[in-house]
């Protein structure tokens, strides 16, 4: 089903949705700029013009020809049902096939449910270079087409406004995230821990999940490679660098250029050992990799384990220590904050004041 092209003014059972309606809709859906509460935005707006129905949003990643779908919002009655567990939401087998069909044709599609005479619409999304990244399900007793229609230029709007905030949090040079949303993102997983923490229960069940860590990895003697190779190869290996995060990080991490030659990942890992482990790979990677023309590169990475601290200062501050200790002891090595600490290697508390590694 074509919704873009189609003008027919079908009214089968239309509701009457005023222009202020929408506007409104329209002004609510872009009140956010944290692509959480957009997503959650979009559904409540949605769920709020069509009350009796369901609409769930998922993020879509690709992997080896496989469709893998995340809940991210879920919505009905103009409220958010989420922060259930995930599980329960999964994509049953055929409607994961559906949302591959939809993604395939590159269109809105109905899939009837054989039980109960519901119907899922699936709406995929599109990036700006016209990738799939999310779709909408939208489940229904009566399918109408003048609300599909308005679903569908409802969706359009929110991928143009996402691309539009996706390009301002990006690097220009390595367009990996910039520092902008750097500071939400750390926030975010004080947050997640600190809730955890209040219940072993919860703790347990998600412990898989808690353990952000945050890796402060900078290139090592960067000022020589301006200085003997000149500026553009110094951004060409700022580039290739990037890649190679990527490449070494998996797709839910969240790599940024923090500053020159600084780069901050934040990344899930089940304990410090596989964190370790991470990090480990990462500098080995880069230590082995063949730049063009100035041959081998080195990096250091300070990193600390997400959770307990005050504020994001802090936890910035203590994977500064870890890679300021990295600098001074050789270069070219992962050094964890508390693993100083607990070898008394540098204090705790004590402040930085003593000429910590310049962001830039
Ligand atoms: P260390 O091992 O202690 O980190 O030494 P370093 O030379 O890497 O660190 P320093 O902070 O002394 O120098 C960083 C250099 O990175 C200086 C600056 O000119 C360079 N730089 C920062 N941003 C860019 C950029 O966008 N492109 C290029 N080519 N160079 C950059
Ligand atoms: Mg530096
Ligand atoms: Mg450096």
């Amino acid at each position: 089903m074509n919704l873009s092209k189609n003008t027919s003014s079908s009214t089968q059972g239309a509701r009457c949705i005023s222009t202020i309606t929408v506007v409104d809709s329209l002004a609510e859906i872009t009140r956010y700029q944290d692509r959480e509460l957009l997503e959650r935005s979009l559904a409540i707006t949605l769920s709020e013009l069509f009350p009796t129905e369901i609409f769930r949003l998922f993020r879509i990643a690709m992997s080896e020809h496989r469709i893998r779908a995340a809940l991210a919002a879920y919505a009905h009655d103009g409220v958010i049902v989420s922060e259930l567990n995930q599980k329960q939401y999964q994509l049953s087998e055929s409607l994961l096939s559906a949302v591959a069909k939809a993604i395939e044709s590159r269109s809105v599609i109905e899939q009837p449910e054989q039980r109960n005479g519901v119907i899922h619409i699936i709406y995929p999304l599109y990036d700006k270079h016209e990738d799939v990244y999310g779709v909408l399900l939208q489940l229904t007793q009566e399918p109408n087409f003048n609300s599909q229609r308005l679903t569908y230029g409802l969706l359009r709007i929110y991928s143009n406004y996402l691309a539009l905030l996706e390009d301002s949090r990006r690097d220009r040079l390595t367009n990996l995230l910039n520092r902008q949303t750097l500071d939400t993102e750390i926030t975010k997983r004080i947050i997640a821990y600190t809730q955890l923490d209040e219940t072993a229960q919860a703790k347990r069940r998600n412990a898989d999940k808690v353990c952000a860590w945050l890796a402060i990895v900078d290139a090592d003697h960067f000022k020589h490679i301006n200085d003997n190779w000149g500026h553009l190869y110094g951004d060409e290996v700022l580039i290739l660098l990037a890649r190679l995060l990527e490449k070494i990080f998996r797709q839910e991490d969240m790599i940024f250029r923090y500053g020159g030659e600084e780069f901050v990942v934040l990344f899930q890992a089940p304990d410090r050992e596989t964190a370790f482990n991470v990090c480990e790979r990462a500098r080995q990677t880069i230590e082995q990799h063949a730049f063009p023309a100035v041959g081998s590169v080195t990096v250091s990475i300070g990193t600390t384990a997400i959770g307990t601290q005050e504020g994001v200062s802090m936890v910035i501050d203590e994977a500064d220590k870890a890679l300021y200790y990295a600098k001074e002891h050789g270069r070219n090595r992962v050094c964890f904050f508390t693993d100083l600490v607990e070898q008394g290697l540098i204090a705790a508390k004590e402040a930085f004041s003593s000429g910590g590694v310049d962001f830039f």
